[in-house]
């Protein structure tokens, strides 16, 4: 059976960590800084002395490219992304594009001409330096006038970072492509759940929709002492009921979904006044949009009867959600049939994080499949991935696009 060049792949590997590397082990490539770019240089060089056709897009995404004969009209597209995040992991993106990278580089050393032609992608600005998911957004045509006003860095700034490879805002808002048949990206977990069940690869069945809630209580401000306890009405018991009533429903009822409420701030804010006003906020997150309607209903029934018990008032806001991806069940099924033939073992899960697969799921059959995270650290320095996990996710991949190809060609 067919495997990828192990050295070379992981001596690759760590050639691309010393680019922006941090003392601590850790990179620092924030999207089009400096850094950023010579990633991006090492990557086309990596690219022309493998002898695969290098493009770039005009949102600023790399691609190798190992063509069909005739080149197809269409490609299989796999990858991730080379950006990081400040202080961030070595092996987050990198390693999905670098697997992707190493399996067309395979084929093209062992004589194989696809039927199809094949494509690995570095996708620009995954990690949110600028907006966050921006190359994958701008290849399927999502991305619009309005996303640049919300950049992370100004404007002068960003038509610089553009600038330094060579894409303006038109060039982006231009970039979507037509031609993707199907799309597959290996990630790292980032959690603990393959480590802990003792598996190799998680098949990621879907990537979570996320809804955030601004709630507020009302109740009535008073003299800490003064007041009866049985005539106060404070909105800070209401608030508190509901944290606890939420996790105890959503733990009961929405296993694997997840809630949070991560800011809590009460008014005034005094030791001796009964809070008169709390604002919270609430997220949850899930991998089926009906699962998510259905926990919504839920958790604005649970605020109201917080509310009530405690004699307050409740306002809410939601703020725009973001769409639960449901990943291909043939993508799903070349992964699973390509792990299967390496024996390694496999589970479904659902991703927590957000990932560019999310947005091309939207123009193609997408999926993605994740590789152990050793005690699931992440954005972080000591983020780590054994090199047998990191070698299998090749293998994997090289595989899985061959799989792809059967199916797709
Ligand atoms: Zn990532």
């Amino acid at each position: 059976m067919l495997r990828i060049n192990e050295e070379r792949f992981l001596s690759d590997l760590k050639e691309l960590a010393e680019i922006g590397a941090t003392p601590d082990g850790g990179v620092s490539r924030q999207a089009l800084t400096p850094a950023d770019i010579e990633g991006r240089r090492w990557f086309q060089g990596k690219i022309a002395e493998a002898g695969l056709d290098y493009n770039m897009d005009g949102a600023g995404n790399q691609s190798a490219i190992l063509h069909s004969d005739p080149p197809s009209e269409k490609r299989i597209l796999a990858g991730s992304h080379l950006d990081s995040v400040p202080n961030g992991g070595r092996y987050d993106g990198s390693l999905g594009v670098l697997v992707a990278f190493e399996a067309l580089r395979t084929l093209k050393d062992s004589g194989i001409t696809p039927p199809v032609s094949l494509e690995a992608v570095n996708f620009t600005d995954e990690e949110s330096a600028i907006m966050g998911l921006m190359g994958s957004k701008a290849l399927v045509g999502q991305l619009t006038e309005a996303d640049f006003e919300r950049s992370r860095v100004d404007v002068d700034e960003l038509t610089r970072r553009f600038s330094a490879i060579g894409i303006t805002r038109e060039s982006m808002l231009a970039a979507r492509r037509d031609d993707a048949l199907a799309w597959v990206e290996l990630h790292i977990e980032q959690g603990t759940r393959l480590e802990t069940d003792g598996i190799d690869i998680g098949v990621v069945n879907a990537i979570v929709g996320i809804r955030s809630i601004h709630v507020t209580f009302r109740g009535e401000a008073a003299h800490a002492g003064a007041k009866p306890m049985e005539l106060r009405r404070d909105a800070l018991w209401g608030a508190s009921q509901f944290v606890l009533l939420a996790r105890q429903h959503v733990m009961d009822n929405y296993t694997p979904g997840v809630c949070n409420v991560g800011i809590i701030k009460a008014k005034p804010g005094a030791f001796n006044i009964v809070p008169a006003e709390v604002y919270c906020a609430l997220e949850f997150r899930h991998g089926s949009e009906a699962e998510m309607d259905r926990m919504q209903t839920d958790l604005l029934r649970l605020l109201r009867e917080c509310a009530a018990e405690f004699n307050l008032s409740v306002e809410y806001q939601a703020t725009p959600p973001v769409i639960p991806a449901t990943m291909s069940e043939s993508v799903m099924g070349a992964i699973e049939r390509a792990a299967d033939a390496l024996g390694l073992s496999r589970e479904r899960m659902l991703s927590f994080a957000g990932h560019d697969t999310q947005n091309v799921a939207a123009i193609a059959p997408a999926a993605m499949y994740f590789v152990p995270s050793v005690d699931g650290i992440s954005h972080n320095p000591k983020e780590f991935t054994r090199d047998a996990d990191c070698v299998n996710g090749a293998n994997l991949m090289l595989h899985t696009l061959l799989e792809l190809t059967k199916v797709f060609a």
